[in-house]
């Protein structure tokens, strides 16, 4: 386990969040910190702080990170490290090994995370499209169909499966997708030329 792991496992979201004065309801809302925000659109998970209104998703080290607006997670792990108690040993080589692993994996975190938010606007769009598409039908039973009508007949519930499917999915199941959602992305991109 990394010191950032370490942190992680010692302190839930919910605990550091009310360290930081924010008041969470019982069923884990609060007030986001990070806009201006009226009525409370952040969720508090376990170890996720999530924002519906901003968009902002931090574990407990990105929060304390942005909330004392300090410069390095390692920082933040330092800051906890002290205000918990938690006696972690912060000093030697093991640390910048830590902090090198921390980045790389906020790093494919990001990438994931960007991966998810184009997937979902590829699918949606191609669902989009066909919806579209299914307006074209033939005015009267002589009418020649239009191509991408019959299209849309024949793939608007396999669109509409793979949005509901990509929402409600995990991690795993959504990268099992990319297949499709590559698919889609190609399909789009050749509507345009
Ligand atoms: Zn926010």
């Amino acid at each position: 386990m990394t010191v950032f792991d370490e942190v992680k496992a010692a302190l839930s979201m919910k605990t550091v969040a009310e360290s930081c004065g924010l008041s969470v309801s019982r069923s884990g809302m609060v007030l986001c910190p990070f806009h201006k925000d009226k009525t409370p659109s952040a969720k508090i998970y376990h170890d996720i702080f999530h924002c519906f209104g901003c968009g902002v998703r931090v574990d407990v080290i990105g929060f304390v990170q942005r909330f004392f607006e300090l410069k390095r997670p390692i920082d933040a792990v330092r800051k906890l490290n002290a205000d918990f108690h938690l006696q972690l040993g912060l000093i030697g080589e093991r640390i910048l090994f830590d902090v090198r692993e921390y980045r790389a994996r906020q790093a494919s975190r990001q990438e994931y995370e960007k991966w998810e938010r184009e997937s979902w606007l590829t699918l949606s769009s191609y669902y989009r499209l066909l919806l579209g598409w299914r307006e074209l039908a033939p005015k009267s039973p002589d009418e020649k169909p239009d191509e991408r009508f019959i299209y849309a007949l024949h793939h608007l519930d396999k669109a509409e499966y793979l949005c509901e499917e990509f929402i409600t999915a995990d991690e795993e199941v959504k990268k099992s997708m990319a297949e499709a959602v590559a698919q889609a992305a190609d399909f789009i991109r050749a509507q345009r030329v």
